[in-house]
């Protein structure tokens, strides 16, 4: 779940915003990805979808096996310019960061962690847990008025839950329908854990574009079925969201306002120019003070050269 994002997963080139379109099925596949000890299916970004809202990163890691010696692994490295949301369908994992943040997370608790102008952390295993590991790892990229700001962690124990009749849904970020998630965010910004019993409706917001992962099961809509491994983009205009199920089913819907302003994302750095990951990646190669330092038995993750740096 450090999530190191390479020109596999989308370009390095700063493009205009794709133009968000009107309510549509599009699907595109998953790439694996081997993070820490971990395999995850990347289900963003993808070529041709850098965002939605200012969701622009989704990692579904596991199912795996964990140890109370083995887990997740992912010593300290650094972030900018974005929030790590971390969720958990089984399993635990513990959370240190350089703000002096230890914080183990379980199934049905919220981890999200604003990096700001730049921050470190390590996802460890917790020295006790053994069993099932998965979950997903999201990112959400910070406006201008806050990518350049202070980081800070939030820890939410419990969430707010809805039946939906058919589901129950947990609302990560942001508002569905009465129910407000506590979680920060900078941006308009919905994020919601379904669990899928039966074909049910979820209220959506008309000018929010969305996009639905599934992670276990399958969930069909207007007909075109959406399993785990793809990402299916919905578009904006929607004013609910029919998913039928046949089966029992775990997704998760994320969605926003399209994001305003074209993102370059380059390893853990989410930026908007080659200059300001330049600017990232010299401090944390030189283990300057601003990524502080994290309390971590596992080695600092060292960050590629950025490809435009390297010679030929
Ligand atoms: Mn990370």
């Amino acid at each position: 779940m450090s999530g190191p994002v390479n020109p596999a997963d989308a370009t390095t080139e700063t493009a205009d915003a794709r133009h968000p379109s009107p309510p549509l099925v599009e699907l595109s596949d998953s790439r694996s990805e081997q993070v820490g000890r971990i395999q995850v299916r990347r289900a963003l970004p993808r070529k041709g979808r850098r965002t939605v809202g200012a969701w622009c990163f989704a990692d579904h890691m596991g199912p795996a096996d964990v140890t109370e010696n083995s887990g997740l692994d992912i010593g300290p490295h650094p972030h900018i310019g974005l929030q790590t949301v971390t969720w958990l369908i089984d399993g635990q994992v513990l959370h240190r960061d350089s703000l002096g943040s230890e914080q183990v997370i379980k199934p049905g608790q919220l981890n999200l962690m604003t990096a700001g102008n730049g921050v470190s952390h390590a996802e460890e295993r917790t020295g006790h847990y053994r069993g099932r590991l998965e979950g997903i790892q999201l990112w959400v990229a910070l406006p201008d008025a806050t990518r350049h700001g202070p980081a800070a962690f939030e820890h939410h124990a419990e969430l707010p839950r809805a039946d939906l009749d058919g589901a129950v849904a947990t609302v990560l970020v942001g508002q569905l329908g009465d129910l407000v998630s506590p979680a920060r965010h900078d941006t308009p910004l919905i994020g919601v854990d379904l669990d899928l019993r039966r074909a049910t409706t979820v209220p959506l917001r008309v000018d929010f574009e969305h996009a639905l992962v599934i992670l276990e099961g399958e969930a069909a809509v207007n007909g075109t079925p959406i399993a785990p491994g793809q990402l299916a983009y919905l578009g904006l205009g929607r004013h609910g969201l029919r998913l039928d199920v046949r089966q029992p089913t775990r997704a998760v819907l994320i969605g926003g306002e399209p994001f305003p302003d074209p993102i370059l994302m380059w390893w853990n750095f989410v930026a908007r120019s080659r200059r300001e990951i330049d600017d990232a990646y010299t401090a944390w190669a030189g283990r300057d003070e601003r990524f502080g330092s994290v309390h971590s038995t596992l080695s600092p993750i060292p960050a590629p050269v950025p490809f435009w740096q390297q010679p030929g």
